[in-house]
């Protein structure tokens, strides 16, 4: 296929000057853009209001990569939808909606599988395939709306693959999705989590976004961190929480802690304290997950009068620690067991 415009991926200024350069007026533009992003239809033939010969000089120059739906396990638990979609070159990711008090939160994935290589997840078993485009990502958010029939309100960026090594596609769809003029989701309400990429960390510091950071963290000190995260042996845990810092003061926004707790390895009192000295007096949040289980890791989720635990000497510490509600664990839709699927 020849080289054409992913229009999907375009944010509204760049359409204008695309549209403008195609001669057209500027309001032409704004419909392409709600056609696109707020209708989120499919295919120029849908865009009722343009002209034939605009709609052909669109197909020829541009086209509109679509994702389709291909499965779809709703959990009997918590009502959680996991989506199985397959992208125009035949690859396959999944997403999950999770239905909150508070409304619609979607998990999009940013990559097809995931090359970080953590030793509980899923998603890196395979390794990484690509990146994910702007559209891509966004597709996954409105092929669920369209499927649940209501409006999505959170989004975040947890599904399969590390979105602060997909850079510049995770920001252009954060920007896009967050438009006045598309879905208009608040960045408040989304959540961009890594493993603690430090040079894309202060690098989005820039980006005058106000998405909320999660740090999977997952570990007390660089020893443990090293042995179930390959990454922790490219930056340590005092660069990464010195870039957090950074984006907390550039950016007003608190950085969330991700802790998956594993049995015998990283959910001892001693781990507990040691963690709690580490953030103290940093704003942090501190979010609970106990482990959960994977085709791959034999590891056990911590028991519960150890979590309970854990939680209480980080709060005596007056680090503020939650313990993150599990859903859809009975279609494999949890943290860390979204995989890469071959058709
Ligand atoms: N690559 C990004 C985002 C994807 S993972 C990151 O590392 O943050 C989303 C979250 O689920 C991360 O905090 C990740 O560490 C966590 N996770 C992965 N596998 C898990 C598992 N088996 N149980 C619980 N949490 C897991």
């Amino acid at each position: 296929m020849e080289n054409k415009i992913d229009i999907k991926s375009l944010q509204y200024d760049e359409l204008k000057a695309f549209v403008a350069e195609l001669g057209q007026p500027k309001f032409r533009a704004d419909q392409i853009f709600s056609w696109l992003h707020e209708k989120c239809v499919n295919s120029f033939e849908e865009m009722t209001n343009l002209s034939g010969a605009l709609k052909a000089e669109l197909n020829e120059k541009c086209e509109i990569r679509n994702i389709t739906k291909r499965q779809v396990l709703t959990s009997e638990i918590d009502g959680t939808k996991k989506y199985l979609f397959e992208l125009y070159d035949g690859n396959l990711i999944e997403s999950v909606m999770m239905r909150y008090k508070h409304g619609n939160s979607v998990c999009v994935s940013s990559q097809v599988g995931c090359a970080m290589g953590c030793s509980f997840c899923a998603s890196t078993i395979d390794g990484c395939v690509r990146d994910l485009t702007a559209s891509e990502i966004l597709d996954q958010v409105y092929e669920i709306q369209k499927d649940i029939g209501e409006r999505v309100s959170n989004i975040v960026i947890m599904g399969m693959g590390e979105p602060l090594v997909n850079y510049d596609n995770v920001v252009g769809f954060v920007r896009l999705v967050s438009d006045e003029n598309a879905l208009h989701i608040s960045q408040r309400n989304i959540t961009i989590s890594t493993c603690g990429i430090v040079p894309a960390i202060i690098r989005l510091c820039k980006e005058q976004l106000k998405v909320t950071l999660a740090l999977s963290l997952h570990a007390p000190n660089d020893e443990i961190r090293k042995r179930i995260m390959p990454i922790a042996k490219k930056y340590s845990m005092k660069e990464i929480l010195d870039a957090c810092e950074i984006y907390f003061k550039e950016t007003g926004r608190r950085v969330t802690f991700e802790y998956c707790l594993i049995d015998g390895i990283n959910d001892k009192p001693e781990h507990a304290k040691e963690l709690a000295d580490l953030l103290k007096g940093k704003g942090a949040h501190v979010n609970l997950i106990p482990v959960n289980p994977t085709p791959e890791n034999n590891y056990g989720a911590a028991k519960e009068k150890d979590i309970k635990k854990f939680q209480e000497i980080l709060e005596k510490e007056h680090v503020t620690a939650t313990r993150r509600r599990e859903m859809g664990r009975d279609i494999s839709g949890a943290c860390g067991q979204l995989v890469r699927r071959k058709s």
